[in-house]
């Protein structure tokens, strides 16, 4: 090659080498060729130093530490949507097919025949669907219900005159044994302890129950539609200020037991459960961090805190590990728990995203006697955290499902938002959502 030549090309790669090194990279999409479904896509990365990024021709903004993102609205078929900085220029092209609209699944009733729960913890619903939280009971192994109709992939559960519900056609089985017969009452009994009231209830048969949260009182329900449309049992226990409650069922007997919260930190076992672990990452940040980590690092840093206080603390996992939600929830279970603490930071996906509006700290919970320490965490910890407040709502999440623990879920910060990624890269993040989880329980306790 002559001179000139090899001169050009080494200043062309030379040139190529510096863009490389300053252009910006995007997490997400992770391909850029993909099909999707929904409306929006979205649009995460980093920048480099002072580089300006246009999605379409837009400018994006970009937070100090190079973090962007933005979602796009998708029209049907073949989307281009470039990305242009002053170092680089990507095309993606994102296909969106149009969702088939599924018809209209019809309600058939039917002639009231049993069947059998095939598993614990059933979701028993109030309408044939999930909408996240219209869960009325977790039915137990072999629970011999009455269906009478059907819609989509539900069966609708016979209770009483004024009481139905709905199981999930696959949770039950219409193969029964010819000693499963109706059942019926054997006895029932009560008993009172200084921390808590216990009932129990027995029957020649697993039955269906729900709980009624009522003003003052806990009320359980037991169904045998078999015996008559009016044949409901009922236990009551009035409502402690500060509660949790336990059901356990055995060969026909169930145990209905309320128990008052401890008063102080030192009496209280509190789990803290550090979402995600192992090959589940949890979510992707826009600078590529992981989830798993971050909830880590809070949750070490709360374990500190609360052991000061004086509590018993658990850990879910102490390091990156794989454990399953069932593995979090029996932990909790066998060490009796009061509190539950899961923590996550959030994401967006792809949907229409506003990143000043969509971040910040948001706290579930589930069950009605976790509301008050959720709605006081939120609080908390965007006050420690200095992040903004994105709600306290309900969602039935599996480890915020058992009653037998006060639980929630917070989600500290958007992993998918810049000006979250600020946040939660900085160096006492994981300190001061602790500081705001431990006031909050404090707080939560001495009310
Ligand atoms: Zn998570």
């Amino acid at each position: 090659m002559p001179v000139m030549q090899r001169g050009l090309f080494l200043f062309l790669s030379f040139i190529l080498l510096i863009q490389q090194c300053y252009a910006y990279e995007l997490v997400l999409p992770r391909e850029k060729k993909t099909t999707v479904s929904s409306k929006y896509i979205y649009f995460m990365g980093k920048a480099n130093h002072s580089e300006t990024i246009d999605i379409n021709n837009i400018p994006v903004y970009v937070a100090p530490n190079g973090a962007f993102a933005r979602s796009i609205k998708l029209k049907e078929g073949e989307n281009r949507v470039v990305v242009r900085s002053s170092y680089n220029t990507q095309i993606y092209k994102i296909y969106k097919k149009t969702l088939k609209k599924s018809s209209e699944e019809k309600f058939v009733e039917c002639e009231p025949r049993p069947a059998l729960v095939l598993k614990d913890k059933t979701i028993l619903r109030s309408a044939p669907k999930n909408d996240g939280v219209n869960i009325i009971s977790g039915l137990f192994k072999d629970t011999r219900v009455i269906i009478n109709g059907s819609q989509g992939q539900f069966y609708r559960v016979f209770l009483s005159a004024d009481t139905a519900g709905w199981v999930a056609k696959k949770d039950v089985t219409e193969d029964i044994p010819s000693e499963s017969v109706p059942a019926s009452f054997v006895n029932m009994s009560s008993q009172k302890y200084k921390n808590a009231s216990v009932q129990s209830i027995s029957f020649t048969q697993n039955l269906p129950y729900i709980v009624e949260n009522r003003d003052k009182e806990l009320v359980f329900k037991v169904f045998n539609p078999e015996l008559s449309e009016n044949s409901v049992y009922t236990l009551n226990i009035p409502k402690p200020d500060k509660y949790t409650y336990n059901i356990t069922l055995q060969d026909g007997c169930y145990t209905f037991k309320v128990n008052n919260l401890p008063k102080t930190i030192e009496e209280c076992t509190i789990v803290i459960d550090a979402g995600h672990g192992g090959t589940e990452k949890g979510a992707i940040g826009c600078l590529g961090d992981e989830e798993k980590n971050i909830n880590l690092k809070i949750a070490l840093e709360l374990q500190q805190y609360l052991k000061q206080l004086g509590a018993n603390v658990i850990l879910t996992r102490e390091c990156d590990g794989n454990m399953t939600l069932d593995d979090r929830i029996v932990l909790a279970k066998n060490n009796d728990a009061d509190i539950f603490i899961s923590i996550h930071l959030n994401a967006t996906g792809d949907m229409d995203v506003n990143i000043r509006k969509n971040r910040g700290t948001s706290v579930y919970y589930y069950n009605d006697n976790s509301s008050k320490l959720a709605e006081i965490l939120e609080k908390t910890i965007t006050k420690s955290a200095g992040t903004r407040k994105d709600g306290v709502k309900q969602k039935g999440f599996a480890v915020l499902r058992p009653p037998c623990y006060t639980g929630v879920l917070v989600e500290a910060a958007y992993m998918t938002n810049p000006m979250d990624s600020v946040l939660y890269r900085s160096e006492d993040f994981a300190f001061n959502v602790a500081t705001g989880i431990a006031d909050g329980i404090m707080e939560f306790l001495a009310e």
